[in-house]
């Protein structure tokens, strides 16, 4: 069934989603061009230009793409500079034989394929930076910034009011393909080359035709530890349906130990195109949906776990 599942930052990627799955593009376009309008918007905080920077006041991008037809899959990880990190990490599984790129290489490589440079940190995410900076930094600490150790203050970073987010698109096209994509600053003012799931495959992203896809949004640290996209997409291999597999994968992440903040957004479909939303120790969550017949996507609530 055609199907456009995306997290709710995701709303201003979803008109294009739509008018390429309704012309028959492939899934992999699909989600490439859902992630992209999220990525130029500055107004979305967490994806692309307009993103929060790491503690150092750059601002690093992640992003992954993976084909349910073929298993092939690419992601960069700490991108600097390019305002697309998604069509990068589309050229890596492309046009590498690698499937995971990282800082300079990533960049290098963006330039390589001719990827859209540009500045990613904007004034106002700038000026919340430097606020951050001033509101927990002492003074003399904050006087030899960068040049002091910054563990402490990436250990600050964890708390639940600092802010985080990333988009995720999850699509099945006329022809039953599947294919996931996720994009992400991180969470705000994170220790530099930090990664979170986004970029993990396995952990924040996963599609296979067979069973389905999944991907994650919220505390990148928790689905790495437990793989939860791959997790969920096994679980349905296994004969889940797609809400049981996402409630075994939320069992999963319960029993980790959690020492900082930490819910996960689980977003899945089964081979058939069924979705479903799971917010793991968050509230208020909400998605977008548009599958075939509807006349504009739908936002949704998240069932809870
Ligand atoms: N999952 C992202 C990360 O850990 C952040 C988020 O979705 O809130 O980088």
């Amino acid at each position: 069934m055609r199907i456009v599942l995306a997290n709710s930052v995701g709303s201003v990627g979803m008109p294009a989603a739509v008018e390429a799955i309704q012309s028959d593009r492939p899934a992999l376009d699909v989600v490439e061009l859902g992630i992209r309008p999220v990525e130029l918007d500055p107004g979305v905080r967490s994806v692309g230009v307009g993103g929060w920077p790491n503690l150092l006041g750059e601002v690093e991008l992640d992003a992954s793409i993976m084909d349910g037809r073929t298993l092939r899959t690419g992601a960069v990880g700490a991108l600097r500079g390019y305002v697309h990190p998604i069509s990068v990490a589309r050229r890596v599984m492309e046009e590498l034989p690698h499937v995971l790129l990282v800082g300079d290489g990533a960049a290098r490589f963006a330039a390589e394929c001719g990827a859209e440079a540009g500045e990613t940190l904007t004034e106002e995410a700038r000026v919340e930076w430097e606020q951050w900076l001033e509101r927990h930094i002492p003074a003399d600490v904050w006087k030899r910034w960068p040049d002091v150790p910054l563990a402490a203050w990436a250990r600050l970073t964890a708390d639940p009011e600092t802010a985080a987010g990333t988009t995720t698109f999850l699509v099945q096209d006329g022809r039953g393909d599947i294919a996931a994509g996720v994009s992400t600053c991180g969470w705000a003012f994170k220790y530099p080359g930090r990664l979170g799931d986004s970029p993990i495959i396995g952990a924040g992203g996963y599609a296979d035709n067979r069973y389905g896809a999944a991907a994650c949004t919220g505390m990148g640290e928790l689905a790495i530890r437990a793989s939860t996209a791959r997790s969920v997409v096994l679980y349905m291999k296994m004969g889940m349906t797609v809400e049981e597999a996402c409630r075994e994968a939320a069992d999963d992440l319960r029993s980790l130990d959690r020492r900082y903040r930490g819910g996960v957004t689980i977003h899945a479909i089964d081979a058939e195109g069924r979705p479903y939303v799971l917010a793991v120790d968050r509230d208020d969550v909400t998605y977008w949906v548009w599958t075939e017949g509807m006349e504009v996507p739908e936002r949704r609530e998240a069932d809870r776990a």
